[in-house]
């Protein structure tokens, strides 16, 4: 079991309340898509395990966390061609946090691209593409579940 708040919007797409374009799971963490993306493929790992922020959670979950980051920064470069990655967390308000339930933002990076942090603003169906091409690579390197 894992700890969660009725109220918030990642403990929502955990629970499938809400849906969300899933990138990898394990037993510790869930990945999704970001519908804000600042660059093709841009996806959110979050714990299952409620906690506002990475300071009120556990170091376990800051762990778990970075696990799957590394599980699957990888596997979504080669899916869509990137040939790098920034990996970031806002913590706290003035640090710009809007969603508080902890979150790593991966941001794939391709080469001679410009590196914003501007919001892109695709179509769903776009955010769907990405989604298929990242899902098609987890299922081929089986970390697909
Ligand atoms: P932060 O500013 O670090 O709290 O980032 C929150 C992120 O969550 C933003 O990049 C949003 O685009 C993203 N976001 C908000 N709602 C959703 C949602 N329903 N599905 C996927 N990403 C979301």
């Amino acid at each position: 079991m894992h700890t969660t708040d009725k109220d918030c919007l990642f403990c929502k797409i955990v629970a499938g309340e809400i849906p969300s374009r899933k990138v990898f799971e394990d037993e510790h963490t869930y990945c999704f898509l970001d519908i804000g993306p600042v660059s093709e493929g841009h996806y959110l790992v979050i714990p299952k395990n409620h906690a506002v922020d990475l300071q009120s959670g556990s170091a376990d979950d800051a762990c778990y966390c970075l696990r799957s980051v590394h599980a699957t920064a990888g596997a979504v470069m080669e899916a869509l061609g990137a040939t790098g990655y920034n990996l970031g967390l806002n913590h706290g308000v003035d640090a710009g946090q809007e969603v508080f339930h902890t979150h790593f933002h991966i941001m794939p990076r391709y080469a001679g691209q410009t590196r914003g942090f501007t919001k892109l603003s695709p179509a769903d169906h776009e955010l769907d593409i990405v989604q298929k091409k990242i899902q098609a690579k987890m299922e081929e390197k089986g970390l697909w579940n």
